[in-house]
């Protein structure tokens, strides 16, 4: 912004406090616009910006990362047993759980009950055991939701190798969860070793 001079202060003090609103107001669409309003966590086009960027430090630092899909199980049910308010509280406290277990890692909701994680950590054993730890603390939980007693479940699919793109990564995470959705729900499924 610009002041020819001669200028008075008051246009001056003015221009400033109108442009630091802007800039303020900028910043506050742009994490509408890549924030999930229900659950807070990033939402499908921030984790896009933002895992290829990921990954490439990953490879760069040369530490072990995963990919992996979630979705509850039966959430449906959830809602026609609960109510849909019912069940946007069991999103917000799995978004909860997630940042609690796996915070350090780059997490977003892609869309209705699916979520897309992104963690490093020190082996492919360990990485499967944080999400199958994550999983084991999900079955456990008991909700009470407005008097109403909830208990729900997750699958995932995880991709522990790193060599294709990141889309092929997340689509053969996707794969996986597939199959531990038709090997009975609430499990990790591995790309490359499913069953
Ligand atoms: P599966 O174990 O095979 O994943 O079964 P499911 O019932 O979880 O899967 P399905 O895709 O049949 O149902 C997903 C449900 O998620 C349907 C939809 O109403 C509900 N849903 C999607 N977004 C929201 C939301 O923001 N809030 C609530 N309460 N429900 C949602
Ligand atoms: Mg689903
Ligand atoms: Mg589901």
């Amino acid at each position: 912004d610009f002041l020819r001079k001669p200028f008075c202060p008051e246009e001056f003090y003015c221009r400033i406090t109108q442009n630091i609103e802007n800039l303020s107001n900028i910043e506050q669409i742009q994490k509408a616009a890549n924030t999930d309003y229900l659950t807070e966590l990033p939402n499908r086009r921030a984790f896009f910006q933002n895992a290829e960027l990921q990954i490439a430090d990953y490879i760069k630092k040369q530490t072990p990362y995963c990919l992996a899909m979630l979705d509850i199980d039966f959430f449906k049910k959830v809602n026609d047993d609960f109510g849909h308010d019912a069940g946007d509280h069991v999103l917000k406290v799995l978004a909860l759980y997630m940042r609690k277990h796996l915070g350090t890692g780059l997490l977003a909701r892609l869309g209705g009950e699916e979520f897309a994680i992104l963690i490093s950590g020190i082996d492919d054993d360990q990485l499967y055991n944080k999400l199958d730890d994550f999983r084991r603390d999900i079955a456990v939980l008991q909700l009470n939701f407005e008097g109403k007693h909830i208990t729900f479940t997750v699958s995932l699919g995880v991709n522990l190798s790193s060599k294709d793109s990141m889309a092929k990564q997340l689509n053969d995470a996707d794969g996986a969860l597939y199959i531990a959705k038709e090997n009975g729900r609430n499990q990790v499924s591995i790309f490359g070793i499913e069953e």
